[in-house]
């Protein structure tokens, strides 16, 4: 049997359309994932539970908007933009400069290039991406949604990093 660690809420944050309605639906559904370890034991709406060795954690996704005036700071940000969309790599910026400077937050930030299935469209390089993320003090990671590529590692790069944050070693 299973104990709980925890619930953590992780809040996604990008442009309109870079994909973080496609992230989060597949974060949903990917019942068993590659990494053997991990289950996605059961979810409701906005709600999953990842079980790691036995220890139960659960994240709920919160969205920007429905955010209540920072009432409640999440455990881990979520910051996406879209490789093939330089703006959505500039509001991405902003959110950064927004949680770390004005937030003044600490948490975990995760930068996530999605659409990278878009190769010939690429507007934003893996370099520039990894430099904005070292200087945000960011984890990086890039993704394509519509293929499924590297959404499990996301999800539980997330996870890794609030535990982290939690328990540092
Ligand atoms: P949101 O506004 O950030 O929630 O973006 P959506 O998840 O609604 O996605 C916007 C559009 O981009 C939709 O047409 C998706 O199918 C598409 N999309 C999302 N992720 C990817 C991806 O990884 N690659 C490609 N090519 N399209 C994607």
């Amino acid at each position: 049997s299973s104990c709980s660690t925890g619930y953590y809420r992780v809040q996604i944050m990008g442009a309109h359309g870079v994909g973080k309605t496609a992230l989060e639906n597949r974060f949903m559904s990917s019942e068993y994932m590659s990494s053997s370890e991990v289950i996605i034991d059961e979810f409701d709406e906005n709600t999953l539970t990842v079980v790691v060795d036995n220890e139960e954690s659960t994240m709920e996704f919160i969205d920007f908007s429905s955010v209540e005036n920072d009432e409640l700071p999440a455990d881990a940000y979520v910051v996406v933009f879209s490789v093939h969309d330089s703006d959505s790599f500039t509001i991405a910026e902003g959110f950064l400069h927004y949680l770390r400077n004005e937030l003044d937050s600490d948490r975990p930030i995760i930068l996530v290039a999605n659409k990278i299935d878009l190769v010939r469209k690429r507007q934003i390089t893996k370099e520039e991406a990894r430099q904005l993320a070292k200087e945000f003090d960011c984890k990086y990671i890039e993704t394509s949604a519509v293929l499924n590529h590297k959404v499990d590692e996301l999800l539980v790069g997330i996870l890794k990093q609030i535990q982290l944050k939690l328990n540092p070693e």
